[in-house]
Formats: C-alpha cells, structure tokens, sequence
C-alpha cells in the first residue's frame, strides 16, 4: 500500500506489514544507511569527538551499519511505520544510552582495549593491518609471506614500513588506547603465568571486535568459500585481498591454511598467540615460536582453534 502512495528512498516511505517493511529496507538500504551513517556523524561533532579524517569517517560507517541492523531486527515488529521515522528513533535510543560506543563490557577491560584499538587503527592504517598477524597469530613476515602466498615484490611491499610500526606505529595505538605501562606489564605477567587462558579470552574477545570492524571493509571483500580461494591461489592475484581480508577474517585465515597446507608443513596453523609488543627485527620471531612450542611445526600449545577446517 505504501509502495503505491510513496516511492521508495522517500522521506515518508511507509511500510503497513512486516512484509512490505522487508521489501522497502531492501530497496531504501543505501539511504537508510546514509540517514544512519550521518546522524552518527552528527552526534560525534556534537560531542566533541568528530575529526575530519578517514578513521572518523570509517568510524561513522560503522556505526552507520550497526544501527541499520538494530533497525532491521526490531522495524518488522513496529509496523505499521514510516521507516525513516523509525530509524531516527532507534538512533536517538542508542545514542541516549550512557555510553553508546561502549559496544561490550568486556571490552573495557586492558585487553580488550588493546584488541579493540589495534582493530580499530588496522581499518585505517595497512602497517597496523598487517602487525595484526604478529599480535594476533604470533606470526612474522616469512610465515604470513609464505601462508598468504605473497612473492617477493608484495612481500617487500607489505612489510616495507615495518620499522615505522616497531618504532611509531604501535606506542601511538596504545597512547590512543590509553594504556598504561604499568597494564601493560600486567597483560604481559599474564600472558607468563596463564597463556592458554589469556589466548582462549582474546580469541572470544577478537569475535567480538572484529564483528564490529569488518562492517567498514570493502564490499568488494567478502568471505570466500574454500573452493575460491583454492583458485585465487592459483590465478596467483589479488595480493591486497588476501593482505586485507586474511587479516581480519580468522575463518578464511584458517581456510587459507588448511589449502595450502601441503606447501605450509613448517608453519603452525594459525590460532590465536597473543603478542602484546611489536615484532622485531629479523629472525628473533621465528627464534621465539620455535622455542616457544618446542619446534616450529610441532607447536602443541593451547588446543583452542579458530576454524573446524583447520582439525
Ligand atoms: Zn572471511
């Protein structure tokens, strides 16, 4: 009914059953998520926390998606609505909540603060995006060269500003994050005493984070089934979709893996390690995971894993 009296993308665009909610959010998502992506904009000026970059804008865009998805969950259920209307009042909820960014309790703990603000800077910085393979998996560059199938060129390409991210790049994202050294000595006291413990917390806690991240990836980088990325390999293309997407996404990580397998025989499957301090220089890694695990290849650490396919 509301189709024939308002075209949709209207501002008035009116749904009356769960149904037409349905098939107008479909067509209107583009708009409904601009109205989103702009109110979150909006509400950061207003409190003093909006900058003009790239990181603010991506920051936006998430949100954008986040609150999309509340309003597509709860719209079916509000009808009869004008869906702009509706937006806007799950908008207003949830930004007049007492701290709507903090999107999980867990989060707010050091950890969770470290997982969540080194995510947050990979969406927008590549030497961060790739440092996650260190902090996350404990791997160094020969081992997400050789498990991301890079040849030489990418990999010098990748890795060319290394030293900026061991020397800058981390101590800022933890400035940001706000951690202190004396928490930091804490997590690393941590990760000494209880290891299988504080890796099968970050594990839980990087679902959580990456859920919320992966939202400002390309559109063009989806999850792909192991048959794809099985060919990819092969076409021997697409170096900044396995880079980006690899990073993030610890399911196709494992897929990836578990493809290559054969070729991987000296590499440990990737589950979570976490390294709290950047990775050095050279070999030093590759040194410390081999006696970490008792040889590189043999690790038998934690039995926590990321993916069913990589048993
Ligand atoms: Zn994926």
């Amino acid at each position: 009914m509301g189709l024939r009296e308002e075209p949709p993308g209207t501002l008035n665009a009116f749904a009356s059953t769960a149904e037409e909610f349905d098939r107008l959010a479909a067509t209107m998502s583009p708009e409904l998520l601009d109205r989103a992506t702009g109110q979150t904009r909006q509400f950061l000026r207003e409190m003093g926390q909006w900058a003009d970059d790239v990181a603010h804008e991506k920051l936006a865009l998430r949100w954008g998606y986040e609150l999309l998805e509340r309003f597509l969950v709860c719209g079916r259920t509000e009808v009869p609505c004008r869906l702009f209307f509706l937006l806007d009042s799950v908008v207003a909820k949830t930004f007049s909540r007492p701290d709507p960014f903090c999107y999980h309790k867990d989060l707010l703990s050091p950890l969770g603060r470290f997982l969540d603000g080194l995510t947050s800077r990979a969406v927008v910085s590549r030497d961060a995006l790739i440092a996650l393979f260190h902090h996350w998996y404990g791997f160094g560059q020969r081992q997400v060269v050789r498990i991301l199938g890079l040849g030489p060129v990418e990999s010098q390409r990748v890795y060319k500003n290394f030293k900026r991210w061991r020397q800058a790049g981390w101590r800022r994202v933890v400035d940001e994050i706000g951690l202190t050294g004396e928490e930091l000595e804490q997590l690393e006291q941590r990760k000494a005493r209880h290891l299988p413990e504080i890796n099968a917390e970050a594990e839980d806690l990087l679902r959580i984070v990456l859920a919320h991240y992966r939202k400002s990836e390309p559109e063009h980088f989806p999850c792909l089934t192991r048959r794809e990325w099985a060919e990819l390999f092969v076409e021997d293309c697409e170096y900044d979709y396995r880079v980006w997407h690899l990073a993030l996404c610890p399911d196709c990580l494992a897929t990836v893996y578990d493809v290559r397998r054969g070729r991987l025989t000296d590499i440990p499957a990737p589950r979570v390690d976490l390294q709290i301090r950047p990775l050095k220089k050279g070999g030093i890694v590759s040194l410390l995971a081999a006696k970490r695990g008792g040889g590189i290849g043999t690790r038998t650490g934690p039995t926590q894993r990321l993916s069913r396919t990589s048993a």
